[in-house]
C-alpha cells in the first residue's frame, strides 16, 4: 500500500466511501438522497500521506477535491448494532476524496463503477490519526478546505444524513471490517476543481490540518 505515517492506517484492508451524506453536496451534485447510504470503495494504495503530492493523471486538467470525516475502525467488525458500533472506532483522520471527475461522469452515463474515477494513485491524501479520546463529538466537527488559501469548504459534521454508529453498523452487515479500515463519510457542500500547481490545505477545525501540493503525473497511462 501507499506510505502512511500511523501505524493504524498502515493496517487497513479497505477504504469505505459514502457518497452524498451531505444534502447541500448532493444538490450540487444535482443527486437526489438515498433511503441508504451510498458506498463504494477505494484501494488502499491511493492513499497519500500529508505534505505528499496529489497527481493529476496525464490527460487530465483538474481533479474535484472532497474533504471528508474519516472514521477509522479499531478492531474487526461484522454485523455490528449501532448501539455498540462506536466500541469498534478507534478514531478519525481527515482525508480527501479526489475524483476524475470527467472519468466518473462517462462511468455513470454508461452505468459502470467508479473504481478508476475515485480509486488512482493518490486519491486519498489522508491526516494523522486521531484518537476518540480526543474528539469530544464526532458528529460537531468542522471541517475545512482552501485551495491556494482560498476557502472552498466549510461545514458541519452535524449535517451528515447517516451518522457514524449507523454507517459502521450497515457497512459491517455487508463486508467485515478491520482494524485501520476507514471510512470516509461524504463530504459537504463546495467540492471543486484543483489543477497543477496548486495546494490544497484542509482542516478539522481545533484538531488537524492537512497540505498538499498538486501536480502532473508525467507518465501516460500505457495502452
Ligand atoms: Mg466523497
Amino acid at each position: 500500500m501507499a506510505s502512511v505515517g500511523n501505524k493504524i492506517l498502515s493496517l487497513g484492508t479497505k477504504i469505505v466511501a459514502v457518497g452524498r451524506n451531505y444534502a447541500a453536496h448532493a444538490k450540487e451534485l444535482g443527486a437526489a438522497l438515498s433511503e441508504e447510504p451510498v458506498l463504494f470503495l477505494k484501494p488502499t494504495s491511493s492513499y497519500v500521506q500529508n505534505g505528499g503530492t496529489i497527481e493529476i493523471p496525464h490527460s487530465m486538467e483538474s481533479l474535484v477535491y472532497e474533504a471528508e470525516l474519516g472514521i477509522v475502525v479499531g478492531k474487526k467488525a461484522r454485523d455490528v448494532p449501532q448501539n455498540s458500533a462506536m466500541d469498534f472506532v478507534a478514531g478519525y483522520a481527515l482525508g480527501l476524496d479526489m475524483t476524475a471527475k470527467e472519468m466518473q461522469n462517462a462511468a455513470k452515463a454508461a452505468g459502470l463503477p467508479w473504481t478508476l474515477s475515485k480509486g488512482q494513485d493518490t486519491f486519498t491524501p489522508i491526516g494523522d490519526f486521531v484518537h476518540k479520546s480526543a474528539v469530544a463529538d464526532p458528529h460537531n466537527l468542522e471541517l475545512w478546505l482552501k485551495v491556494d488559501d482560498v476557502l472552498k469548504q466549510k461545514g458541519s459534521t452535524k449535517d451528515m444524513i447517516f451518522k457514524i454508529p449507523y454507517l459502521v453498523s450497515h457497512i459491517s452487515s455487508y463486508m467485515t471490517l478491520f482494524e485501520g479500515d476507514v471510512i470516509l463519510t461524504g463530504t459537504p457542500q463546495g467540492a471543486g476543481p484543483v489543477k497543477a500547481g496548486q495546494k490544497i490545505s484542509a482542516g478539522i477545525t481545533g484538531l488537524t490540518d492537512i497540505h498538499f501540493d498538486v501536480q502532473k503525473r508525467a507518465k501516460p497511462i500505457s495502452s
